[in-house]
């Protein structure tokens, strides 16, 4: 009796063994990601701010209210906070496409009448509040948004007015083009996942005014009716540079088009900033491996990504054939890495500095940096929208410094160099720690979390994640009351 429990009980360890060892294997991928995936000692807070270019002098103003905001706090290294500000180089010149209304002529970041937008951005880039960053020579593919251009019949469209007949409007957006008040200017492949039903009414994201002539015509207002053209303000599809999306599903750009023009971006950015760009941030996050390597073989050290490359976007104008997925500080081509930026921080669409908060500790006890995504249009739209954004903002920042005493203010280009070298100030090698935050990673996989408990190898992990416990000094937090 004695001996056929004890073969039982051998049988039951056995396939439990086995069970476990099928999780593993099953998991590996996923499980040595977590692993390799460095484990930060601070907290890391990233602001990334997209889209700002050549624009009114009204946007000047903006960024040196936001420049003198940041430069109030300082992080426990004594480091000003800092706005990472992705930089398209060049804005349509709606100007001069009423008098030439067959092409897009555009304005450069460095034309005279873009003077006072270019000095805050570099006045700020001297006091270390904000760091640049190569959004794109464009908001679109050029020929693209010509294309879809000249499917308005000639002479009609053209006349400048100050209210658009109708707006258009993308999947995620709403604009409205005559008062430039916009307030998402791009929708990320992240949060269209977590909010899957975004966007069905208008999934193809031509134009609020329904026929392709229509839509055509609506460009053209768009395109003339200011004097610099927000291409928020566009359908998505059409914010999208690395893809054909003239029709849909999008096709491949042809690869020598995409290294000339990746190459003319970096070199123009090299022509304002006086240096080569570090940190690239693909538009509307659909891009390719060609552009990515063109990018890094003309000094490009970071990319940003929303943890995938979406190559295309499908017949509905979505996002589509993803590659990944990619972590914090996985290896791109060369030298250059990756880093994931997956926090809303839109206070224009009721984004709260609460949330983000919230959010931010949620990465840090994940060993992870929080990269929190904003766009210009946040604070370049009327004025309560600005000063809401910019209240946010403040509350961000002083509720990080009390909740997360220890709290980083770091760019793209900085944190990326201290995952490059492994900056044992940053990150954390110790196996215990490493150990401890794999664990934690892996307990957020919901299908590999329900397998382990179902299975017994829950029991185990939990035993090692306590037997690892180490003093939690760099992990500590202070808690704000009544936020977070
Ligand atoms: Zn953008």
């Amino acid at each position: 009796m004695a001996s056929e429990l004890l073969t039982a009980l051998g049988v039951v360890l056995v396939l439990m063994l086995a069970s476990w060892a099928a999780i593993v294997w099953h998991y590996r991928h996923t499980i040595r990601r977590a692993w390799r995936e460095p484990v930060l000692r601070h907290p890391v807070l990233v602001i990334e701010s997209d889209d700002w270019s050549p624009g009114p002098p009204e946007h000047a103003e903006r960024l040196q209210c936001i420049a003198a905001r940041l430069g109030r706090r300082r992080d426990s290294t004594g480091r000003p906070a800092v706005m990472t500000l992705g930089l398209i180089l060049t804005a349509p010149d709606g100007r001069a496409a009423r008098e030439h209304p067959d092409a897009v002529p555009t304005i450069a970041l460095d034309d005279p009448s873009a003077e006072p937008i270019l000095k805050a951005i570099r006045g700020g880039i001297a006091r270390r509040v904000f760091a640049p960053q190569l959004h794109g020579l464009a908001h679109y593919w050029p020929e693209t948004l010509q294309q879809a251009l000249k499917a308005a019949p000639r002479g009609s469209g053209l006349r400048p007015r100050r209210r658009a007949e109708c707006v258009m409007q993308g999947p995620n957006q709403t604009a409205d083009v005559a008062h430039g008040s916009a307030v998402l200017t791009e929708e990320s492949p992240r949060e269209r996942a977590s909010h899957s039903g975004e966007g069905a009414a208008n999934s193809a994201g031509a134009s609020a005014c329904g026929s392709g002539t229509a839509a055509a015509n609506s460009l053209l207002h768009w395109l003339t009716a200011e004097d610099y053209p927000q291409t928020e303000a566009l359908p998505p599809h059409l914010q999208t540079r690395w893809a054909d999306t003239t029709t849909l599903p999008s096709r491949p750009l042809a690869r020598a088009a995409i290294k000339a023009a990746a190459q003319e971006e970096v070199a123009t950015y090299a022509r304002i900033l006086g240096t080569p760009p570090k940190v690239a941030v693909p538009p509307t996050f659909v891009w390719t491996r060609e552009v990515e390597e063109t990018w890094i073989n003309a000094g490009v050290e970071a990319i940003i990504t929303p943890d995938r490359r979406y190559t295309a976007r499908d017949a509905n104008g979505q996002p589509a054939a993803p590659e990944g997925p990619i972590g914090n500080g996985q290896p791109a081509a060369g030298s250059a890495l990756y880093l994931v930026r997956d926090i809303y921080f839109e206070p224009g669409r009721g984004h709260t500095a609460d949330a983000a908060l919230a959010a931010v500790r949620r990465r840090f006890t994940l060993g992870r940096p929080a990269l929190l995504e904003t766009h210009r249009a946040n604070f370049t739209g009327d004025e309560a929208t600005f000063q809401r954004s910019l209240a946010e903002l403040d509350r961000l920042l002083d509720w990080a410094g009390a909740a997360l005493p220890d709290v980083r203010f770091m760019s793209c280009q900085e944190l990326a160099a201290a995952y490059r070298r492994r900056d044992p100030t940053l990150v954390d090698r110790h196996a215990a720690a490493r150990l401890r935050v794999t664990l934690r990673r892996l307990s957020g996989h919901g299908r590999l979390r329900k397998l382990a408990w179902a299975t017994g190898l829950a029991l185990p992990a939990m035993a090692a994640a306590w037997l690892l416990r180490v003093p939690e000094t760099t992990m500590a937090t202070n808690e704000v009351e009544g936020r977070a």
